[in-house]
């Protein structure tokens, strides 16, 4: 693939965001790091991401969005969401609980009910999303495992020939991520999921109360939020055949597949389908699911390691 150096003027600008209507994957600054963007309603553009990243599991996405209007179309809003948005735009990311009505992907949340949202401050960043008019999925624009980018250098040197544009715009000024506090608790409290480039004590002036931090919780670091969702059904993985009382979930020819995540065996298809089809099997009231093979290779693996972790045993 070959990966388009645009400028971060107008042309550029308007050029990324119809690349990114397409469905394509475009690096763009923003205050804190390059952020590889991504349709965030599209199930293979975000599929995507993790396929250019080669990142071996699927976590939840941040959501970028250019307006709090925008915002509470994907979320379900609150008093304290509305305190918190008045630091928007900058380097804070709020968890909220999903709108029944979002049209996100439900690769974009990884399944999860609830969804992150950010509104960037870098006017590069900000330009962009309000050409491309709706949200941006977008993790930091390097490979798996290597040092964030904040630099468009940066992204080169990680992905260039595996994403189609890259929007410079220089270098990043906050250059952490963001802050990401969760605002999914019924008692209405906030928790501190990230430390980040927007201070603890700015986000605890603004709401006039304390952050729980996460151990005050049961979630334990912010990364196992993303092993939550699992269905009802029980899971069993590479089934060559069905057994009597199982449904399957097919993948490549299945022809006694329920539901197949991809008839073609791509495994982009797949990854976009994965989430909506655990929850429709899970609809039905399937209580025990069959897995075809997957092959265990590029996006193969992240789609693996999410069915391990639906299948392993749970209290
Ligand atoms: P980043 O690595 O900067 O892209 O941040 C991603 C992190 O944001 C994830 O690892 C989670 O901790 C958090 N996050 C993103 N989306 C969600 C979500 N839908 N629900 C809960 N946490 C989320
Ligand atoms: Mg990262």
């Amino acid at each position: 693939m070959h990966t388009l150096r645009l400028s971060a003027d107008i042309d550029g600008i308007t050029r990324a965001a119809t690349l990114l209507r397409d469905g394509a994957l475009v690096a763009f600054p923003t205050e804190t790091v390059y952020g590889l963007g991504a349709d965030a309603t599209s199930g293979t553009a975000v599929a995507n991401v993790y396929a250019a990243k080669g990142r071996p599991a699927f976590n939840p996405l941040i959501v970028h969005v250019a307006s709090i209007t925008e915002a509470k179309r994907y979320a379900l809003w609150s008093d304290a969401a509305d305190r918190l948005a008045t630091l928007w735009p900058g380097p804070l990311t709020l968890v909220l609980p999903q709108a029944a009505a979002s049209p996100l992907a439900s690769l974009t949340t990884a399944g999860l009910n609830s969804v992150a949202l950010r509104i960037p401050a870098h006017p590069v960043a900000r330009a962009l999303l309000a050409t491309f008019g709706g949200p941006l999925a977008a993790p930091s624009a390097n490979l798996s495992g290597r040092i964030s980018p904040t630099t468009a250098a940066h992204v080169t040197d990680g992905l260039t020939g595996r994403i189609n544009a890259i929007l410079d715009g220089g270098a990043c000024t906050v250059g952490l991520e963001s802050t990401i506090i969760g605002l999914t608790d019924p008692d209405g409290s906030a928790t501190l999921l990230r430390p980040g480039g927007l201070p603890q004590n700015m986000i605890e002036d603004v709401l006039d109360a304390a952050l729980k931090t996460p151990d005050q919780t049961n979630i334990t670091a912010p990364g196992q939020l993303a092993s939550h969702y699992a269905p009802n059904a029980s899971l069993r993985l590479n089934a060559a055949e069905v057994d009597p009382g199982e449904t399957l979930l097919g993948f490549g020819q299945a022809p006694n597949a329920t539901l197949n995540l991809s008839p073609s065996a791509n495994l982009s298809e797949a990854a976009a389908n994965l989430f909506d089809h655990l929850h429709q099997l899970d609809a039905t009231g399937a209580a025990r699911i069959a897995v075809s093979p997957i092959p265990e290779h590029g996006l193969g693996q992240a789609i693996n390691d999410r069915l391990r972790r639906a299948a392993a045993p749970r209290g």
